[in-house]
């Protein structure tokens, strides 16, 4: 059997392990990254926020995404009947970028790889991990290539970022329930032809329908938009079978959308997936760390999926290299208590978008200016700023103006 030796070995080329192998290789660590897949291949997750820009540029990845023209995002929209509520990233309580892109994820992984491998990163694609085996921190895994070849990689430390694959949560019986409710999906493209001229055309948007279910619209530079509903998984399942036809019947709810994508074909069969959420028992290890959604993903509501994975790939990069050089890194405090800070204050967003606290102050009116600059930062992803009363008191800030917006109505 062929033997390896590197320093890193990355599990998957998607956004995380991409951000991992460019800041790594950018600081001339050896690493390899092993993809299953040949890209480009389809992942959903296409609404970045601004925060996961800051990754791309330090991992020496943003330049190639500039030149791809993906749509630009500025803010998001929220819509319930006849009301709406836009953030406009430009306007928010923190510190850092007021854009990013909304963005087919298959063109999208594939430049983010392309662009590693240009830069010189061994990366052997349609290679999948069947095991692994650690010594200490050393590990050696097991990898098997399109045409059947077994390999042994030895590493010093393992970056898993397999998303779904879950390769290390699997293989170390990591996986955790999680503690969002049982949600599921299905979405599809569409050839946009009614889109409307103008910003109106190329604006995100997430349609309420019921409190726990919503469409969201996602247009592309390319022309085309990703539409998705997601609800209970009750719901979802009391659908028809015929995913088209289920899809379709939930657009037709949608006053505002409903003309524009009347009689419009989707370009495949819409993709469906049952209760999405979930988590792992510890989010690193001796000799590895979990990263995106090999570790924990939340909800698609705030578009935070691709953000963590982009987060912790830097940081588990980053600490290890400072590991590598000698240096003590205290993996439970840097990495596993400051990542479970941020996912818990997007769990909380995520519970109180559903149980209905966070849409009655996205809709009260007149808008408090301050809270919706605050609320903005952390839809930004900016949820490490303790500044941030809304990420600072985000346990019970929410609950607690709700509960006060609920009693002022009822009292009128
Ligand atoms: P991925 O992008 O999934 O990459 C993992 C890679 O690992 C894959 O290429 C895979 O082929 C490879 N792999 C798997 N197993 C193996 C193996 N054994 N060996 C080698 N390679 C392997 N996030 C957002 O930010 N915005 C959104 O709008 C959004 N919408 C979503 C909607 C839905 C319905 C769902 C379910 C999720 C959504 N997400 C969204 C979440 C988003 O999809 C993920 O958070 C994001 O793709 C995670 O990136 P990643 O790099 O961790 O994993």
């Amino acid at each position: 059997m062929l033997k390896e030796n590197v320093d890193v070995l990355i599990i998957g080329a998607g956004p995380s392990g991409c951000v991992a192998a460019g800041y790594l290789h950018k600081n001339n660590a050896s690493i390899k990254v092993v993809e299953k897949s040949l890209f480009p291949r389809f992942v959903i997750g296409e609404s970045l926020i601004p925060r996961s820009m800051e990754h791309y540029e330090e991992a020496g990845l943003l330049d190639s995404l500039k030149e791809k023209n993906f749509e630009k995002k500025f803010g998001a929209r929220f819509i319930r009947g006849e009301e709406v509520c836009l953030f406009d990233f430009s306007d928010k309580f923190s510190e850092g970028w007021d854009w990013t892109w909304q963005v087919p994820r298959a063109d999208f992984d594939n430049t983010l790889a392309q662009e590693i491998v240009r830069k010189g990163v061994d990366v052997e694609f349609e290679t999948e991990v069947l095991d692994v085996k650690f010594e200490g921190t050393n590990s050696k895994t097991l990898v098997k290539d399109k045409d059947g070849n077994l390999k042994e990689i030895s590493a010093k430390f393992i970056i898993d970022s397999s998303g779904y694959g879950r390769v290390l949560p699997r293989i170390l019986k990591l996986d955790a329930p999680s503690s969002i409710p049982e949600n599921s999906s299905m979405f599809a493209h569409v050839k946009d032809v009614n889109r409307p001229e103008g910003r109106e055309g190329t604006l995100i948007s997430f349609d309420i329908l019921e409190t726990k279910v919503w469409l969201w619209v996602i247009p592309f530079s390319d022309g085309n938009t990703s539409i998705g509903v997601v609800g209970p998984t009750s719901y979802i399942n009391s659908l028809s079978e015929d995913k088209t036809e289920a899809l379709k019947s939930v657009i037709q709810k949608s006053d505002f959308y409903r003309d524009r994508f009347e009689g419009v074909d989707f370009l495949f069969e819409p993709h469906k997936i049952e209760n999405y959420s979930c988590s792992v028992t510890q989010l690193c290890g001796p000799g590895f760390t979990l990263t995106g959604n090999s570790s924990e993903f939340l909800d698609p509501v705030f578009s935070s999926g691709v953000c963590f994975a982009t987060e912790s790939g830097m940081l588990s990069a980053k600490l290890f290299l400072r590991e590598l050089n000698g240096e003590k890194v205290d993996w439970d405090k840097e990495y596993t208590e400051y990542m479970r800070r941020g996912v818990n204050v997007f769990a909380t967003y995520v519970k109180e978008w559903y149980t209905g606290n966070l849409q009655t102050l996205f809709f009260h009116r007149p808008e408090n200016p301050d809270v919706k600059r605050k609320i903005c930062a952390v839809l930004a992803g900016y949820v490490w700023d303790e500044e941030n009363p809304f990420v600072k008191k985000h346990d019970n800030v929410i609950r607690n103006m709700a509960h006060i917006l609920n009693n002022e109505k009822s009292a009128q």
